[in-house]
């Protein structure tokens, strides 16, 4: 409400809430009432969910109908996705192998660039930034705006592609993508529409509490992740490579599946970011110092912070991400020496983690005779570090930068301000820079504006068309400028603010617009570490200083060593 006057103004809104702004608009309660009778929604017992969250509100605003034409794709191979899929009518195919090329997916084709190309790209830059050729026909790979309210993906010859891939059909009653949706990993194959097909759309928020409330798709859902995922998540753990086949299977039987944190950890890391708040206190807590583990704990996505008390604080000691298991040494300990061993160290959720406990009783019988002491790692090692070194880690860890696999790094004692760094992306990309030579500090130390290449790239997390994902190639993450639709997602999804929506022009210079609404075209862009580059990143080769470097924050150590 404005007060006037030389009063500052003071504007007082409402909190948003989770429901705000529904998935489907378009969802009426008439369609509610239809799949309240639909077998798949009618088996799920109303009572179960809380007068906050019933079940009707999950289906009015959680989820979408979609209507889907033959060829459509639904969920791309490698996307990150953010829903599941449930069948109503029609039918989709899988495509299992080979997979489809990545051109009809609508993914960007980069071709690495060769010397001559490199050099002639210095004189062909133009004064005008941000030059795009118009959109021809022959270029379109999406469709129009649809019931989703964006453009998809479609696949024009659909005899040829099942005839030239292994694939199989999948009916209505199906529920698939739910893997991806929950744990934010890639989708593992490419769906598409055979026939005209309706399909209910579940955004994970809903799916979450699908699986929290009714026993029936919470083991639907860890039924499909224990055949498909859970074996193979255990075979790639170092720890438990020597296990035999049918000694891995009963751990597989008996693990269980934990999740702490909020899935949508950015918004809350944005506003603690904005108003310079302490989050250590309000981190769930995994496992508590003192207690006594009764399994070991296994991280499947996303991060966790180790730290032990420290007068009326505590101290950070590392943390630990997608791969890495905690509470092996107090359970080895206590097995060895027939005494229960507390644990020495905290585990608090860093935004979300999806956790897998694997019971004491499993690894006695079948992991500890196998193992020797000196694959035990130890709590001491972490302790022993100086104090600068925490502090570092500590700082590392607050900023979410330990999300980092490729931050920008500069030495502010090295730095000169030339900008030499900023002028080489420019002349890289299209006229404007892709970064911003500003970010936070430590010490001497700048974290850039510039995409990181996350590990947990939350930005990918909703785009309409795919285009923000993830290069299979080198892993980066890039936009397909041509698929992009400018609608801002991936910005305001980006924890640290590394997306820039730019205006287009044409070679005159003039802004092109949408013809319906005459608004500027915008194109999001961030860092594409070069991407085809000839040598890699323009700005680490064109910094006269070495005061640049790309850097992994797990390796922060050892990248510190070598510069
Ligand atoms: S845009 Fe942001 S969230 Fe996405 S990978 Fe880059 S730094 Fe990470
Ligand atoms: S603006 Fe971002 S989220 Fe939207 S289409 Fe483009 S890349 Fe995807």
């Amino acid at each position: 409400m404005g007060t006037g006057g030389d009063m500052a103004d003071v504007v007082s809104v409402a909190r948003p809430q989770r429901w705000d702004t529904p998935f489907g608009p378009d969802m009426t309660d008439g369609d509610v009432d239809d799949l309240l009778r639909r077998p798949e929604i009618a088996s799920i017992d109303l009572d179960r969910f809380p007068i906050h969250t019933p079940l009707t509100g999950i289906l009015r605003n959680d989820t979408r109908l979609v209507r889907f034409a033959p060829g459509d794709i639904v969920v791309r191979e490698g996307d990150y996705g953010n829903s599941a899929f449930l069948i109503l009518d029609g039918g989709m195919r899988v495509v299992i192998a080979p997979s489809l090329p990545r051109n009809l997916l609508g993914r960007q084709v980069v071709e690495r660039k060769g010397f001559f190309d490199s050099v002639a790209q210095l004189w062909r830059n133009s004064w005008v930034p941000e030059i795009r050729d118009r959109p021809g026909e022959s270029s379109r790979m999406v469709r129009d705006a649809d019931l989703r309210g964006g453009a998809r993906a479609f696949l024009q010859d659909i005899p040829a592609i099942i005839d030239q891939h292994r694939t199989a059909s999948i009916n209505a009653g199906t529920l698939f993508g739910e893997l991806a949706a929950l744990g934010r990993i890639q989708r593992t194959a490419t769906v598409f529409a055979e026939t005209e097909t309706l399909a209910l759309e579940i955004r994970w928020q809903g799916l979450r509490e699908l699986r929290k409330y009714d026993e029936g798709w919470r083991r639907q859902i860890d039924a499909t992740y224990r055949s498909n995922a859970l074996k193979n998540h255990f075979e790639e753990n170092a720890l438990f490579r020597g296990l035999r086949s049918q000694a891995l299977e009963k751990i597989v039987e008996t693990t269980l599946f934990e999740t702490y944190g909020s899935f949508d950890w950015h918004a809350s890391y944005r506003q603690m970011r904005q108003t310079g708040g302490d989050v250590l206190d309000d981190e769930p807590i995994i496992a508590r110092e003192g207690n006594y583990p009764d399994g070991l704990l296994l991280i499947r996505a996303g991060f966790a912070r180790v730290s032990v008390k420290l007068g009326n604080g505590r101290r950070t000691l590392t943390y630990l991400g997608a791969g890495d298991h905690y509470g092996l040494s107090a359970l080895y300990d206590g097995w060895k020496t027939g005494e229960a061993g507390a644990l020495d160290t905290t585990l608090s959720a860093l935004g979300y983690v999806d956790v897998l406990r694997v019971p004491a009783g499993m690894l006695e019988e079948h992991l500890f005779p196998i193992l020797t002491p000196a694959e035990v790692p130890r709590v001491g090692e972490l302790v022993a570090r100086s104090l600068d070194e925490d502090a570092l880690m500590e700082w590392a860890v607050e900023e979410r930068y330990v999300n980092a696999t490729q931050a920008m790094l500069i030495d502010l004692q090295k730095c000169t301000r030339c900008d030499d760094c900023v002028r080489a992306c420019a002349s890289t990309h299209e006229g404007n820079p892709r970064f911003i030579r500003h970010g936070r500090t430590f010490d001497n130390y700048m974290v850039a504006n510039a995409c990181m290449h996350c590990i947990d790239p939350v930005c990918l997390i909703g785009c309409p068309t795919g285009a923000i994902h993830r290069s299979v190639e080198s892993g980066n993450v890039i936009i397909n400028d041509e698929t992009c639709i400018g609608c801002a997602t991936c910005a305001n999804s980006c924890p640290y603010d590394n997306i820039r929506l730019v205006e287009i022009r044409e070679e005159t210079g003039a802004v092109m617009t949408d013809p319906e609404t005459e608004r500027p075209i915008m194109k999001a862009t961030k860092c594409d570490l070069c991407e085809g580059q000839l040598g890699g990143p323009a700005c680490v080769r064109a910094c006269p200083h070495d005061a640049l470097h790309r850097i992994d924050f797990r390796e922060l150590e050892e990248a510190a060593k070598q510069w």
